[in-house]
């Protein structure tokens, strides 16, 4: 094999912006994947000690880089993907700006052992912060092992922001999946501390993103595909009724990379948004496909933003795209679908939008599967109901506009403090019991306090009560626990089996008594009673948050759980609206730890002081 990494020449490397800074372990990971995929390894492991900030070491059977390769390799601005200032705008290999596997050796200790296919030999070179300790000949498997070890070990400053091994190895574990989900005919496996993690063969695209994302997307994909003679679109979205609202599957890709496109991602959403509940997420996973001419690379450090020429229409084809899947899905005319695209606009990329006939060629829908004139679930959920009207006879709506004009004048809001004692309260509110409070839309309670006319959301109030009351008897130990007669079983995605693992302790202190088998199968055998019927629901809620990393301390975990069970259970309480005694209800409230703001720091009540109504009053 001739050598093939040259250097940039400097007018390119200039317009380089300013040097690759190595942010963490993931950027590592990633970083590295990508140079295996590029050099058409089938085989790729990853093992990670501790977090990656011990070692982080990648074993691919791919080309291979000669003894000279191989030392240039890690000379700032050495690349062999790059020859012209016009290849730095294509995008068909994103990873190729000569600098990552220089800026790690600058941070870290690094082992390359390498061996082209075709040589008997091979190279290994050790470098640390940069400078190259030994360049030895070696016999080693052909591809390329690399290590690298003490991430950050001569910046110690850096090396002290390094977030705990569980999150780093959360996100090691986010690249290594995007690097999959692109790559499923390349076999990929992943090794936490010695012990095999993830294990993914060589497989069709959608049972790489079953292994990755559970079994439990089976039921819920439907495939997507569009192609003209500029770009193709194809993957898979998720039904209606498989959103959910956290932790939901949702992947953009072009050109074989995983991208951020706010713009892309809200052309989906906005399909979704008539046939789901509010707060719901789809899965989906789409890929583009299109020359790398017609992207805009924005080559910023985390190189997942891109730019389409076109963005208008390709928004448009992935609409009706969309649309159609869902509609041939559902085959009923969904909701709001009746100024639904039914031509798929062409695209005819950058230069030629004017002139060139329609290049559209094929589009196929996903399976029709007839439901018999049944709405999905979440469809039929979001037909108007009619229990909304009222039981008082006043005319409520224009008194609540009236706090609707208030709330964006900030200054007239007087801001309700948690010094207000129930005593208080009940100075200031009227005499007469049956007017002291009522109830609006069955979801607010009004009434006065402090010399004002407060609006208390009862849902958030109650979230606020409920998330008190568990915390209070989770720390007395004083919780009731049931056997479940029927235990409750999901199957986890490899990273919410590593949650869970992480959060077990936790979760028994609540009672839970939780059994993992080996096919990453949960059971709940045992839940608290305040779980009711949602002991699956809230413990992948929790697994999803935790994941995301919306939660990660120990004692986040317990208020975090509490939180969850608070928002499930007050759901259901707070349709008791009419039922409750409202002196409990509000004494309850005011005892609680914080009763203006619920737990994720929402408002629970609204208060407009009483100058502020004769003020308005006097200026009608
Ligand atoms: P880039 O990927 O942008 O070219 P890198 O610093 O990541 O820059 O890598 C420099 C060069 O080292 C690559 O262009 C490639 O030729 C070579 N290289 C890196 N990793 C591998 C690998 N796993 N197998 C073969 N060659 C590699
Ligand atoms: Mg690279």
């Amino acid at each position: 094999m001739k050598d093939i990494i040259r250097l940039l020449p400097e007018s390119i490397a200039n317009q380089i912006a300013a040097g690759e800074v190595v942010p963490g372990p993931s950027y590592i990971v990633k970083e590295l994947l990508e140079n295996s995929i590029d050099a058409g390894a089938t085989n790729i492991k990853l093992e990670i000690t501790d977090g990656g900030k011990a070692c982080i070491h990648v074993i691919d059977n791919g080309k291979g880089m000669t003894p000279a390769d191989a030392r240039m390799a890690f000379e700032k601005h050495a690349t062999s993907k790059i020859c012209s200032s016009e290849d730095l705008y294509r995008l068909s290999t994103m990873g190729f700006r000569g600098e990552a596997l220089a800026a790690v050796a600058a941070v870290a200790r690094v082992e390359l052992n390498t061996r082209p296919h075709e040589s008997e030999l091979g190279t290994r070179i050790l470098i640390a912060g940069s400078e190259v300790n030994a360049v030895e000949v070696i016999t080693c498997p052909a591809g390329t092992s690399l290590q690298v070890k003490d991430i950050f070990f001569n910046t110690p400053a850096r090396r002290r922001f390094l977030k705990a091994s569980s999150t780093e190895y959360r996100s090691i574990l986010r690249e290594f999946e995007r690097v999959a989900l692109v790559n499923p005919t390349v076999a990929m496996s992943i090794y936490k501390d010695n012990t095999l993690d993830i294990d993914l063969p060589a497989s069709s695209l959608k049972q790489r993103i079953l292994q990755l994302g559970s079994s439990r997307l089976e039921k819920d994909l439907l495939p997507i595909q569009y192609e003209s003679d500029r770009i193709r679109i194809a993957g898979y979205i998720g039904k209606p009724e498989g959103a959910r609202p956290k932790g939901a599957q949702q992947f953009l890709f072009v050109n074989n990379r995983y991208m951020e496109h706010r713009l892309f991602r809200s052309a989906i959403m906005k399909v979704y948004e008539p046939i789901i509940e509010a707060k719901q997420q789809p899965n989906y996973y789409v890929y583009f496909t299109l020359p790398p001419e017609n992207i805009d690379v924005n080559i910023n450090p985390t190189k997942t933003e891109v730019r389409f020429m076109d963005e208008a229409i390709i928004f448009q084809i992935l609409q009706s795209l969309v649309r159609e899947a869902l509609s041939a899905y559902a085959a009923v005319p969904v909701i709001d679908f009746s100024e639904r695209v039914t031509e798929i606009p062409a695209y005819t990329g950058r230069a030629t939008v004017k002139d060139e006939p329609s290049t559209m060629r094929k589009v196929t829908y996903g399976r029709r599967v007839f439901m018999g004139g049944n709405l999905p679930i979440a469809l039929s959920q979001k037909l108007p109901q009619d229990d909304e009207a009222s039981s008082y006879n006043m005319d409520w709506e224009k008194f609540a506009e009236s706090f609707v004009v208030v709330d964006t004048q900030d200054k007239c809001i007087e801001e309700p403090t948690s010094l207000f004692s129930v005593k208080e309260m009940e100075r200031n509110s009227t005499h007469n019991t049956a007017t002291q409070y009522l109830v609006y839309k069955q979801k607010y309670i009004v009434t006065s306090l402090k010399g004002g006319l407060t609006l208390i959301d009862y849902y958030r109030a109650m979230v606020r009560i409920l998330y008190d009351r568990y915390l209070h008897v989770v720390d007395e130990a004083t919780l009731e626990c049931r056997e479940l007669l029927y235990p409750d079983s999901t199957m986890l995605s490899s990273r919410e089996l590593d949650a869970l693992k992480e959060v077990l302790p936790q979760l028994k202190t609540w009672g839970f008594e939780i059994e993992i088998d080996e096919c990453k199968y949960m059971r709940i055998t045992v839940a608290p009673l305040v779980v009711g019927d949602n002991a699956i629901e809230l413990i992948q809620a929790l697994l999803v948050d935790y994941v995301e990393e919306s939660i990660s301390v120990a004692e986040g975990v317990q208020k975090h759980l509490a939180f969850l069970i608070a928002e499930f259970n007050a759901r259901t309480e707070s349709k008791r609206i009419t039922e409750i005694c409202p002196t409990d209800f509000l004494s309850e409230l005011f005892a609680s730890s914080d009763a203006t703001l619920t737990p994720n720091g929402k408002k629970i009540m609204i208060t407009l002081a009483e100058s502020e109504l004769e003020r308005m009053f006097h200026l009608s």
